[in-house]
């Protein structure tokens, strides 16, 4: 496993809106587990784990989770044991996913739970764990989700100073960067490097889940505690969050969405999904008609999910008979 990456390729896209330029960085071709951020984010939860001593570890997340689906793959390859812990859906159905059939697959032990008794079960398994003579490493810190987000935030610091490096070599920059947001985490890296390098654009998180007020504060204090210590001073506008296009919450999407994903794949070839990257490049599109933005040069962050895609081929449903007259009875799956 590598413990450092190369930089993920940002490309034009063919894709346009007739006013603005599109790009798009490539953190879903990362070199392991069919990519995203969470590569970035388990690779480094692996390398604090090791410098602590620990040998077991715990990841959180319900079944459309990458993150699971990496850190699983990763204690594999590792031969680390892993405890995934997952939650229902708010409604309290479970679903399967490729990300949650393929987290079985690598021989955690899998922890089903509800919503509402999270910490009760992480604080059960770690103590099993234990019991059993390991030492846990939960990837997000004590009980109740908090103390670990420094970690993941780092990788996406990083990622901004690659940003940096594209414009140095292109000789233009960015005026916005937009990305789906759900816990924050990413989010929160790309604007910390922003702030330690005193640039000055907007880094626009279309939450995919959270509503503004909670999604936002979490974001401020992740920022006031990575950058604790560095003399950086911020505003609250600094972060942009956007709820108005979680459609009814986490994992729930609308027809748009699906227009947006058979678009983007047959202008650019390239699969979003419709809970994180495609739910993002709709709210994208749509703020900047809203806010009537043009002539600006946009960079979209593909940050993966490629399995969850193919969850959803039989909807995306590719080539239409206008598009494809040779082929009316042919769909893309
Ligand atoms: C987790 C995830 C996100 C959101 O990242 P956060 O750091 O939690 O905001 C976006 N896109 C994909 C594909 C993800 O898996």
């Amino acid at each position: 496993m590598e413990e450092h990456f190369s930089p993920t390729q940002i490309h034009k896209l063919n894709y346009s809106d007739g006013l603005n330029d599109f790009y798009i960085k490539r953190e879903d071709l990362l070199p392991f587990s069919f990519g995203g951020n969470k590569v970035r984010f388990a690779s480094e939860y692996f390398k604090d784990m090791k410098r602590l001593n620990y040998d077991c570890i715990i990841s959180y997340g319900n079944s459309r989770s990458n993150l699971n689906r990496i850190i699983a793959n990763m204690s594999k390859v590792k031969n680390i044991p892993c405890y995934v812990i997952s939650p229902a859906d708010e409604s309290g159905e479970r679903i399967e996913t490729n990300n949650s059939r393929m987290v079985k697959n690598f021989g955690v032990t899998f922890i089903p739970c509800k919503k509402e008794n999270v910490s009760q079960t992480v604080s059960w398994v770690l103590n099993e764990c234990k019991s059993n003579g390991l030492k846990p490493y939960y990837i997000y810190g004590d009980i109740y989700g908090k103390g670990n987000e420094k970690v993941a935030i780092k990788a996406y610091v990083e990622v901004y100073n690659e940003i940096l490096e594209f414009e140095k070599d292109s000789q233009f920059s960015f005026d916005y960067i937009f990305l789906a947001s759900a816990t924050g985490t990413t989010q929160s890296g790309l604007i910390c490097g922003r702030l330690l390098n005193g640039d000055n654009r907007q880094i626009v998180g279309i939450s995919i889940a959270r509503k503004k007020a909670n999604g936002k504060e979490i974001i401020l204090n992740n920022i006031r505690e990575y950058l604790k210590g560095d003399e950086v001073l911020f505003k609250e506008e600094d972060i942009c969050f956007e709820d108005k296009y979680v459609v009814d919450g986490y994992g729930e999407y609308n027809i748009e969405i699906i227009k947006v994903i058979k678009d983007i794949l047959n202008t650019d070839g390239i699969p979003l999904d419709p809970t994180y990257t495609g739910k993002a490049f709709w709210g994208m599109r749509e703020f900047l008609k809203q806010k009537k933005i043009e002539g600006k040069k946009i960079l979209f962050m593909h940050t993966g999910g490629t399995p969850l895609f193919f969850d959803y081929l039989n909807k995306i449903n590719v080539g239409t008979e206008d598009e494809h007259p040779y082929n009316t009875n042919v769909s893309f799956c």
